[in-house]
């Protein structure tokens, strides 16, 4: 069997051009342009050019967005007021703190200070407690791409065996709450594994659904999925440079030989990646629109 390709491009296409069709509809009918504030600290070239397309996605869907440039040796509780200006303004729903901040600053403070209702990123305890009792206002963003990736794919995710490769707060953790809760486009069957897992393959072969978010090339061989299996490849490694200069990237999949075993895959990059800028979009509408107390 050939996998088909699960395309996350397409798929997060599709799903900023809904938003920005509610984008204009909010406008239009309640006078309400969601507003995101993305603040970066330092230049770290990474978090430069996350920054840079969150931005640019948010000013193509219409938003009212704003870039709050800091500097590195800003203290942390010129950051903490910053947060505070931007809880209070009634313009911005959404506020996304990029990460990872300078070791001067302790990022759960920082984290912990944003008003709830404005954390699009999900990453407040107040929000993943929400996830954990089936009442989230906001999924964080990676892992509600993933269960985007899979609704919009067809996948039957309920009563399906899941499994979770990886317990990280970002990745990990919140995918296997999201696909346990009895919801739609859930309530599947969730195992979780990690470096302490004794024989990881006996359960990555149990799997209908293999999630795999390790940080680890090639972390799963064929010989670890089931025929069939729908596979997401989370993994985003750097393993060289093209000839043109860019980061060559390669997933945590065996992506050559588990595609020739595999239903659906998810490729790397144009899978997963494409969905988490996206999901902040969403959070963000969604954040207006609670604001706003539009259902
Ligand atoms: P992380 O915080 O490093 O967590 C990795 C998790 O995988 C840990 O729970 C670790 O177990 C587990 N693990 C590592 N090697 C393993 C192995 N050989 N067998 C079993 N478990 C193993 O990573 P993360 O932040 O979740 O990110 C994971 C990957 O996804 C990274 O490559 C990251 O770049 C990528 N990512 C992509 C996106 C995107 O938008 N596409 C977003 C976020 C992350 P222990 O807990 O026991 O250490």
């Amino acid at each position: 069997m050939t996998a088909k390709l699960i395309n996350g491009n397409e798929i997060a296409k599709q799903i900023r051009e809904e938003l920005r069709q509610e984008v204009i509809h909010l406008k239009e009918k309640y006078n309400v342009v969601p507003g995101l504030v993305t603040i970066l600290v330092g230049e770290n070239p990474a978090s430069v050019s996350y920054v840079t397309a969150k931005q640019k996605t948010s000013k193509e869907l219409g938003f009212y967005s704003v870039q709050d440039n800091q500097p590195e040796n800003i203290s942390e509780d010129q950051l903490l007021q910053l947060i505070d200006k931007y809880n209070k303004d009634p313009r911005i729903h959404g506020i996304l703190v990029q990460l990872p901040l300078p070791k001067h600053i302790n990022e759960t403070k920082v984290l912990y200070a944003i008003d709830p209702k404005k954390d699009v990123d999900g990453f407040h305890p107040v929000n993943v407690g929400k996830l954990m009792i089936g009442e989230a206002d906001y999924l964080p963003c990676t892992p509600a791409g993933i269960q985007q990736l899979l609704i919009r794919s067809g996948v039957q995710i309920e009563g399906a065996e899941v499994v979770v490769v990886g317990r990280s707060n970002i990745v990990g953790k919140p995918i296997a709450n999201i696909l346990l809760q009895k919801q739609k486009g859930a309530n599947a069957t969730v195992t979780i594994c990690h470096t302490g897992t004794r024989d990881m393959a006996f359960h990555t072969r149990r799997a209908d659904i293999l999630i795999v978010a390790a940080g680890k090339p090639k972390a799963i061989t064929a010989d670890m999925v089931k025929e069939g299996a729908v596979v997401i490849d989370v993994g985003v490694n750097r393993i060289g440079v093209t000839p043109d200069g860019k980061a060559k990237l390669c997933g945590d999949v065996d992506f050559e030989a588990v595609k020739e075993k595999a239903s659906m895959i998810t490729p790397v990059p144009g899978g997963v990646g494409p969905m988490t800028i996206t999901m902040l979009m969403m959070n963000t509408v969604k954040a207006a629109k609670l604001h706003a107390g539009i259902r």
